[in-house]
């Protein structure tokens, strides 16, 4: 029988509803509006169009927006003094440096001069040694935008057996210790893959939940996957382009074949790609709630 297909696009939409509601609450409760500012160094056109996307997200949404765009041959000196004041400014709960930085720009000196409490990217060292002693105050975007689908999705996380393929500091470290936790929507059995890891297959085979971050077009294929898995394909790999000049996308999973196996799997692109920009959103007004001092 063919997977349900899990629409990160709706998924999406229905958490950023819930927080549009929430922003309104803030705002007429409690005077505290959500501010988050989008730093962007040079004219990269990929960090031109996430930059324009996470602004027109955060303006729809009610919050105070800031695009700070500054020259390509910004000195690090400069960017940090830009920071350390955004970390001063009380309007501002939320600081978001679009990666990559031009070379001449230590990106994790950058990162860690972030006020841990504006961290709405939690990459800072503080927000991610919170995480793993299960009390953080931010989840990183994408493996929180993850945990949401399989959890919405109604996907049985507890005593699952999860399988990550990839672990980078920004999918699938966190999303490990995220599921590990000993938390109600976790407490799952993780295993980590890598390109060291000595035999894929064997263990991608035994995953009820398989979580694929590999950036490899179609690494898995339907024979690599169990009988009734759910499947989150978290890659995105350009393979080509349409004659009108559109990027073409696919996954790290073999999305055809592989569906006809799953139980559930996330599409490329319209699966995990709109969630990470929805809990950035999630974490800029979990930032002003913070600041104010507003409990959930
Ligand atoms: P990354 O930093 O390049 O890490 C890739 C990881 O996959 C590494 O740990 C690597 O192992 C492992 N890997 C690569 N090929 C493998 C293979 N054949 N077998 C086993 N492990 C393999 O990538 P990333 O930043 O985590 O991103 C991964 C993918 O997700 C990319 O396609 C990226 O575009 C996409 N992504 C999407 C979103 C979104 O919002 N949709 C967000 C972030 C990333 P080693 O550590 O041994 O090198």
């Amino acid at each position: 029988m063919a997977a349900k297909i899990i629409k990160g696009t709706e998924v999406a939409k229905e958490i950023r509803q819930e927080l549009k509601r929430e922003v309104e609450e803030l705002k007429s409760k409690h005077g505290v509006t959500p501010g988050l500012v989008t730093i962007l160094v040079g004219e990269d056109p990929a960090s031109v169009s996430y930059v324009t996307a996470k602004q027109r997200t955060a303006h729809d949404l009610g919050f105070y927006s800031v695009q700070d765009n500054q020259p390509a041959d910004i000195s690090e000196e400069a960017l940090l003094d830009l920071i350390d004041k955004y970390n001063k400014d009380p309007k501002i709960h939320g600081i978001l440096v679009q990666l990559p930085l031009p070379k001449h720009i230590d990106e994790t000196r950058v990162l860690y001069a972030i006020d841990p409490k504006k961290d709405v990217d939690a990459f800072h060292p503080v927000n991610v040694g919170k995480l793993l002693i299960g009390e953080p105050d931010f989840l990183p975007c994408t493996p929180h935008g993850i945990w949401q689908l399989l959890i919405r999705s109604g996907a049985k996380i507890e005593g699952a057996e999860v399988v990550i393929v990839g672990r980078s500091n920004i999918v699938g470290k966190p999303m490990a210790a995220i599921l590990m936790q000993k938390h109600p929507n976790a407490n799952a059995t993780v295993t980590v893959c890598h390109t060291k890891t000595k035999d894929l297959a064997f263990h991608t085979r035994r995953a009820d939940i398989l979580i694929v971050a590999a950036g490899r077009p179609k690494a898995i294929t339907a024979d690599m996957v169990k009988e009734g898995a759910v499947v989150i394909d978290v890659g995105v790999n350009r393979i080509g382009t349409t004659p009108e000049g559109k990027a073409i996308l696919c996954g790290d999973v073999d999305f055809d074949a592989v569906k006809e196996k799953a139980s559930m799997i996330t599409p490329v692109p319209g699966g995990v790609g709109p969630m990470t920009i929805t809990m950035l959103m999630y974490n800029t007004v979990k930032a002003a709630k913070l600041a104010a001092g507003i409990k959930d």
